[in-house]
This record gives structure tokens, C-alpha cells and sequence, in this order.
């Protein structure tokens, strides 16, 4: 058996991938031993290609490869032996149903759509189905299809003063079990409300939206054709490639170091610029819309959870760690820093401060749908845990005189976000969040034509200060002009 070294790699550089020769065919696991597996993983993820999580002592490397891609690790003599060609997940679905009748597969997207539609008719008053894409004039996917996701909450039709819980899933396409851990969520919040005292809590308190598929037209694809399928559908001009990475795609980190691919054919393309993608420009309007205070982003495979990113530094990186350790535990996952950045939970924590993090469920993509459901009650109290995790500082900023909500910028004083990560107050009602490790810390309220505002909080596990910012402006009108005198 022939044994690729780590020397055979050094050429990286080289192992250009020839978009000309991509056509849209289906994708190919394959597998190269190597006695140093890890480390040729790292190489070939730099170099943009979809490696697969190496285990430990494993003495080869698995990717995920276009007809282009495979030529490319062929050129180098890096001897990839084909494990199995994509097809389509209908097709490997009713092969096993015919060995196991029972219980029925994966949903597909129409039975993911329609699952939503009944819950909202079965739960009317915590449960509305949005379409996003229309309530925010973005564009369609690139099949021209809508994002939708579920809301749920108490009073769910109306504008309520809450925080936002954000869980999404499949950004990648493959990655089925996702949307069936989404789908167990919104079962399970909505059966138990009012039955179950911790689940009605959260659900009068948080304005929960749970999107199941992120990338509709991948999803698709994988079902009808290519069970590899990660990226979206976007066909790129003559035979560049198809598809863009949807967790590459966001603006923070975008073109760091450890952001996505600049090779359309790659599997892990960012795209031709941040934000290109009809999906992300959503999620983009979608997040400054609700400004998330907790972002839950469901991947597979690895029974992992992500957090931060491993290139750019964080200020309070010991703390998002401990975070993830506490949130990964009731799920026995272990933790480690997500290996990229431009991703969906990088760009809610850099513009908004959310809490968010990153489940990579379960050790493969498309396990038997028993053992998908399986996963989705070993995570289920994971993301109950971020769900419950109390928002250190939150609260409101206003207008000392009108009243009026400032959208203010929130800074904790002498500590440097050197990649320009921001949070703030919301125009609509002023709302912040701040999640913040224990200790004092001083926070700086500043928004235009007002005087800096600075308050001390002194954060101990589980405080959950409510600390509401009354701004003062530069320009105080007389007093007979504020009681409206003439
Ligand atoms: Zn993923």
C-alpha cells in the first residue's frame, strides 16, 4: 500500500486547483494513507480542499474532491484511492428503507417546509413561519428559492421587547443531521410549552428563531444528486465552478488568513466577495434586524463545539472557551477553536456581540436517521444550556429627556478588539446585550450629539445585571422649550 509522506505535501503551493477542467459533476470521497494523516489534513484545509475530520491515530486523511480537485492530488502523487462517488440521497435513503421499513428517513426540503407550516397551525400562538427573504427585500437563492425560518414565543405575533435566540442549520448541505436536530428543538419547545416550567419560561422570555436549512438549493442537491454536496448552487461564469461556501462567506475574517478558499472549483470557495451570497446578504439583515444576543449554528461531523476562530485574536478568548466547555458538556462534546473564519457565529459575535457558537453534531454526515435522532436528544440540552445562560449585562439606552432609544455604541473600557468587533444598543428600543468573563469591568455607552455614559459592573457566574443607560445630550434645549412653551 502506498503511503503518501508529509514531504510529498511540500509543495502546497503548487497544488493549484484548475477551475477550467470543473464541470458540474457529482463529488468523490477519497481517502490518501499517510503515516503523518494530521498533518497532511492541515495542509490539504489550507490549500482549500474538504478534508474530513482526522481521529486520532488515524493513519489517513478522507476529503471531499470535484473531478478538478482529484486531478490536482493525482498531479502531486499524493496516490488518492476513491472511496465513493456522490449519489443522490433518495436514492441511498430508499435502499435502506427497503432493509428498514421503519421509522421513515431524512425529511426533504418540501417535508422540512411542510413540518414548519403544521407546527405553526398546531401552535398558533407561540408559532410563525417568516419568510425572510421577503421581509427583508434580499435577493432569492441562486435557484430562486426563499429562507424561511420558525419564531417562536409567547404573543408571536406581536413586536415584543426581548432578546433574540438564533439556531441555524445546514449552511452546509450535506450535513443532514442538522436540520433534524433543528426540527427535534421545535418540537420539543412547542410540546412542552406550557407543560414544562423551564420551556415556557424561555419561551415568554426569548424570541426564539430556528431556521432548519440555510442553504435550500444544496439541500436539494444533495437529495436529487450528490449526497456531498456542501455548497450552495451559485453557477459562476463558464466553467470557474459551481458553488460558494456559505460559512465562508460572512464579511468578519472573510479574507484573514484562515478564511475560506479564493478557488471557485474549491470546496471551500469564499465566494468573489464578502457577502456575495443571496443567503448571507439574509442573515446579514436578518442579524441587524434582531441583533441576536445567542447564535446557535448546527454543522456536522465531529461532536464538536466550535468557538471563536484560530487566527484572529479575541481579547476574552480563556473566557469563550470556558463558555464552551460549560455549553459542550451536558452533550459530552469536547471543544476546540473553529478552524476558520467568515462564518455565520464570526460575523454575529463581531457586529452584535451575540454569544454564538458552532456544534459540529455527530461523527458523520448522513448517519442512519435513527442515529440522527439519537443525536438530536444528546444535543438537545447543550443548546438548552446556551438558551439559559444568563446575559451578563443587558438593559436599555435612552434619551435622558425624551426617553427615546439611542443606538449607542458599548465598549468595555481598556480592552482592544484589535479586528474591529462592535457591539451596541439597538435603534428600535435601545436594547443591549454584553456577555463578559467575571470580574469589574467599566462599560462606555457613546452615540453621536451625547455625552459618553460609563457604568461599572462587576460580573460573577450567572450575574444577570439589568442595567438600563440614560444619555445625556451635548445640546440641552431650554427648559420652556422641552415642555413645549412656545
Ligand atoms: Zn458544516
Amino acid at each position: 500500500m502506498k503511503r503518501t509522506s508529509v514531504l510529498a505535501v511540500g509543495l502546497l503551493a503548487c497544488l493549484a486547483i484548475a477551475g477550467g477542467a470543473y464541470a458540474d459533476g457529482t463529488l468523490t470521497l477519497v481517502r490518501m494513507e499517510s503515516l503523518q494523516a494530521s498533518a497532511l489534513a492541515r495542509q490539504l484545509a489550507e490549500a482549500g480542499f474538504d478534508v474530513l475530520p482526522v481521529a486520532e491515530g488515524q493513519n489517513a486523511c478522507e476529503v471531499i474532491v470535484s473531478d478538478a480537485e482529484l486531478a490536482a492530488l493525482r498531479r502531486r502523487d499524493l496516490n488518492p484511492q476513491v472511496v465513493r462517488v456522490g449519489r443522490p440521497f433518495r436514492e441511498i435513503q430508499a435502499a435502506e428503507l427497503s432493509i428498514q421499513a421503519v421509522p421513515a428517513g431524512y425529511p426533504d426540503l418540501a417535508q422540512i417546509l411542510a413540518q414548519l407550516h403544521a407546527v405553526q397551525s398546531d401552535f398558533p400562538e407561540i408559532c410563525r413561519v417568516v419568510n425572510l427573504t421577503e421581509t427583508y427585500g434580499t435577493p432569492s437563492t441562486f435557484e430562486g428559492r426563499p429562507l424561511l425560518a420558525l419564531k417562536i414565543s409567547d404573543r408571536v405575533a406581536e413586536e415584543e421587547d426581548e432578546p433574540a435566540f438564533l439556531l441555524v442549520a445546514a449552511h452546509h448541505a450535506r450535513e443532514i443531521v442538522t436540520p433534524v436536530i433543528a426540527l427535534h428543538v421545535i418540537e420539543h419547545l412547542t410540546q412542552r410549552y406550557g407543560v414544562d416550567l423551564t420551556i415556557t419560561a424561555l419561551v415568554d422570555e426569548y424570541e426564539i428563531w430556528v431556521a432548519p436549512v440555510w442553504n435550500p438549493d444544496g439541500y436539494e442537491h444533495v437529495f436529487r444528486t450528490d449526497n456531498f454536496w456542501r455548497k450552495n448552487r451559485r453557477m459562476f461564469e463558464g466553467s470557474a465552478g459551481i458553488g460558494v461556501d456559505l460559512n465562508r462567506n460572512y464579511p468578519f475574517g472573510w479574507d484573514a488568513v484562515c478564511g475560506g478558499s479564493t478557488t471557485a472549483a474549491s470546496e471551500t470557495y469564499r465566494g468573489p466577495s464578502a457577502a456575495s451570497e443571496a443567503e448571507t446578504q439574509t442573515m446579514i439583515a436578518f442579524g441587524r434586524d434582531r441583533r441576536f444576543a445567542k447564535v446557535a449554528d448546527l454543522h456536522s461531523a465531529a461532536r464538536e463545539m466550535r468557538y471563536a476562530n484560530r487566527c484572529l485574536f479575541h481579547p476574552f478568548l480563556a473566557f469563550l472557551a470556558a463558555e464552551a466547555a460549560c455549553l459542550a458538556a451536558p452533550a459530552q462534546y469536547a471543544t476546540a477553536l473553529s478552524c476558520c473564519t467568515g462564518g455565520d457565529i464570526h460575523f454575529h459575535m463581531a457586529e452584535y456581540g451575540s454569544h454564538a457558537f458552532l456544534w459540529e453534531t455527530h461523527s458523520s454526515f448522513q448517519p442512519s436517521y435513527v442515529c440522527a435522532r439519537t443525536e438530536a436528544l444528546r444535543v438537545f440540552p447543550s443548546l438548552l444550556a446556551l438558551l439559559q445562560r444568563p446575559i451578563s449585562v443587558s438593559g436599555q439606552v435612552t434619551d435622558a429627556l425624551t426617553g427615546k432609544p439611542v443606538a449607542a455604541t458599548l465598549t468595555p473600557v481598556g480592552v482592544a478588539f484589535p479586528n474591529g468587533e462592535t457591539n451596541g444598543s439597538e435603534a428600535r428600543r435601545g436594547r443591549y446585550h454584553a456577555f463578559l468573563p467575571d470580574g469589574t469591568h467599566t462599560l462606555a455607552f457613546a452615540a453621536d450629539g451625547y455625552f459618553t455614559q460609563f457604568c461599572v459592573v462587576n460580573v460573577t457566574p450567572g450575574s444577570r445585571h439589568v442595567i438600563d443607560i440614560r444619555m445625556i445630550p451635548h445640546d440641552i434645549p431650554p427648559e420652556g422649550d422641552r415642555k413645549g412653551s412656545p
